[in-house]
């Protein structure tokens, strides 16, 4: 068994009923993740998005998580209150069935990353702009293996969708011209 390492575990509670749609979330997260910060702000780059359905009275703020390379098996079909939602509504995968969590221009996943940023946020950005606290945030310390604790998952799932979006081949030609750049 390998080496044990402290790990913050972050967590973004949702009260779905005290979500009001109005998309202040949305517009705050593509405004911080904009390079340079700020520059700019299109729901579409969010990584959190408003799941809107007035007529049905329901507005549910979904979290951008893992990339999906190809479509599940099957569907997702929810029944809250005994009103029924189209296929797949909650998901938080960015999946090639639809352009939700996906950026815009480049077609690159979007996930989620809690906000993380030198320096550090006292919150998740959403979380502070959420001003019905239909968001919540919360940190716990729990103990994990050391190569999770490090991140390689994430690294992991981003390079397998580079890989994905440019072909092997072009992203070790494009790293290697990287590590010239920078040790000249
Ligand atoms: S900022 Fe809060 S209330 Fe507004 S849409 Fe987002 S989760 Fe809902
Ligand atoms: S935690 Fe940060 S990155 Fe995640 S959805 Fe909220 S604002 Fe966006």
């Amino acid at each position: 068994m390998g080496a044990k390492k402290k790990k913050i575990v972050k967590t973004i509670k949702v009260d779905v009923d005290k979500c009001n749609g109005c998309r202040a979330c949305e517009v705050v997260c593509s405004a911080f993740h904009a390079a340079p910060k700020y520059s700019s702000n299109n729901p579409a780059r969010s990584r959190i998005r408003v799941i809107h359905d007035p007529l049905k009275d329901i507005y549910v703020p979904v979290y951008a998580g893992e990339h999906a390379k190809a479509e599940c098996m099957g569907r997702d079909k929810y029944t809250i209150d005994g009103k029924e939602y189209e296929e797949c509504a909650f998901c938080r995968a960015a999946c090639p069935s639809r352009d939700i969590f996906r950026e815009p221009d480049s077609g690159l996943p979007l996930k989620c990353d809690m906000c993380e940023s030198d320096p550090p946020q006292s919150e998740p950005l959403c979380v502070q702009w959420c001003i019905t606290d239909a968001l919540t945030y919360e940190e716990r310390e729990e103990e994990v293996e050391e190569e999770e604790a490090a991140g390689g998952k994430d690294l992991e799932m981003g390079l397998e969708s580079l890989i994905d979006k440019f072909g092997l081949e072009k992203l070790t030609e494009a790293v290697a011209r990287m590590t010239i750049a920078r040790k000249s």
